[in-house]
């Protein structure tokens, strides 16, 4: 028993999990097990382009259900990752869910200040882990898998009532949900199929037609959740995957009925959703959908307010200097947005994270999958010249947007998103300079 638990803590801690051994060593193997070696540590160290390349198999390996081992020699050792666990099964999945946690957090915290991130995750319930989007920029496929693995809707309900009897308790859940909300159950319809699939994303950059869209198993979770007497509101605040509305009609309704329940019952006045760009060439980098699924979106959204007299905001997401994306890009975001009427708020600008592609293409300048190079803004200034879009809206940013698209050549930009165009002199005037190794800004 003991020995089945640890593989199943072992196998939920990370995807991929490697170790050192010394490089006259063989590694322990199995039957069957394939061995994928990567360019020494060394090697990448000369040539970028290696690196780039060695993600590509780890990422191809770490999205498979049957992953090959992966090996790198560096020095005298070699890093080992053995292929990684089968996703845990439902029975699995409740075993370690439904082990007796103090739900507090470690002692060593006693008598401290308030934990924010305890504070917001305390009443809330994970409902299953992994997630088959496969953004570049995320690193969740990586720590979790593409295959989800779901707990019972038994073993959510009977969470649900524990926490509804902790002491501070006011009859609210803040979250039911995992890295993506709706994904909860869903795989593939014929697991032969994701046997033997190398793909990094089920959404991306379409439906995959094996994967079992039916989100009508969470709507009648949600429903059970709430009519417990002792929950006030169930909200759901993990992400939503709108990807579906690009897929056969039935599965579009289906996945309209679920965002309406959402809207209806599930929202604290804000659904929070992630376009995070408008571009079509930064957002197949990305591997998202096409920005027109977010105008879909929000006629919904916007039905389901009218129809039922509410007033819910929706909240987009952006991210400015990802890899791919030029001062152009952003000032298409800064157009689509105003189109729709949004003055954007939830934005960040792109933060490298380890064991991502976009991360790999911001550091080689590289896509190992294209073969080709690709842009990132990396300079302060660069970086900065992107961000400004967001906040087109205030009188600063404004001005240096003008100047921006005028240095760049695309008056036609400032006449799309302002209507108008500075007189010359003011639109040739430097907007940031170098001064030794800092950028300032005049
Ligand atoms: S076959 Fe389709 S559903 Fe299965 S893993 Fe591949 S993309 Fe996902």
């Amino acid at each position: 028993m003991i020995c089945k638990l640890f593989r199943i803590l072992i196998s939920i801690s990370a995807n991929i999990c490697p170790h050192l051994i010394k490089k006259d060593q063989q590694p322990a193997t199995k039957k069957n097990w394939v061995t994928q070696t990567l360019s020494s540590y060394e090697a990448c160290l000369k040539d970028k382009i290696k690196h780039a390349y060695n993600f590509k198999i780890i990422e191809v390996e770490s999205n498979k259900y049957e992953s090959d081992r992966i090996v790198q020699e560096t020095g005298d050792y070699l890093i080992v990752a053995n292929p990684s666990n089968p996703p845990l099964t439902e029975k699995e999945m409740d075993a370690v869910y439904d082990l007796p946690y103090t739900r507090l957090p470690h002692p060593k915290y006693h008598n401290k200040p308030a934990i924010p991130a305890y504070e917001m995750i305390r009443h809330s319930v994970n409902s299953h882990r992994g997630c088959f989007g496969g953004c570049s920029f995320c690193t969740i496929s990586a720590h979790q898998g593409k295959f989800v693995s779901s707990r019972s809707k038994q073993s959510i309900l009977r969470e649900i009532e524990q926490v509804a009897e902790m002491p501070d308790f006011k009859g609210y859940i803040s979250d039911v949900g995992g890295p993506s909300a709706n994904m909860w159950k869903m795989k593939g319809k014929i697991e032969n199929v994701c046997r033997s699939c190398k793909r990094p994303s089920c959404l991306f950059p379409k439906v995959c037609p094996n994967l079992d869209t039916d989100h009508s198993q969470m709507t009648e979770l949600y429903k059970e959740i709430r009519n417990n007497p002792k929950i006030k509101k169930a909200f759901v605040g993990s992400g939503i995957r709108y990807d579906y509305l690009d897929h056969q009609e039935i599965q579009r309704s289906n996945f309209k009925e679920y965002i309406t329940e959402i809207i209806t019952h599930h929202v604290s006045g804000r659904l929070k959703v992630a376009p995070e760009h408008t571009s079509p060439k930064v957002l197949r980098l990305m591997r998202k959908p096409e920005f027109g699924l977010f105008k879909e979106l929000k006629t919904v959204f916007d039905d389901v307010n009218l129809k039922t007299g509410m007033k819910q905001q929706l909240i987009p997401y952006f991210i400015s200097s990802h890899p791919e994306c030029h001062e152009e890009d952003m000032a298409d975001t800064a157009i689509q947005t105003k189109n729709m009427d949004f003055k954007l708020e939830q934005v960040q600008d792109f933060t490298p994270t380890p064991m991502t592609l976009a991360t790999v293409i911001y550091f080689t300048g590289f896509d190992p999958y294209t073969e080709k190079k690709i842009f990132t803004a990396k300079t302060p200034a660069e970086k900065q010249n992107q961000k400004q879009f967001f906040f087109w809206y205030k009188p600063e940013e404004n001005k240096r947007i003008k100047q921006r698209l005028t240095q760049i050549n695309r008056p036609d930009l400032i006449n799309e998103l302002f209507g108008q165009q500075l007189s010359k002199e003011k639109l040739n005037t430097p907007i940031y300079t170098k001064h030794k190794s800092k950028k300032t800004r005049i």
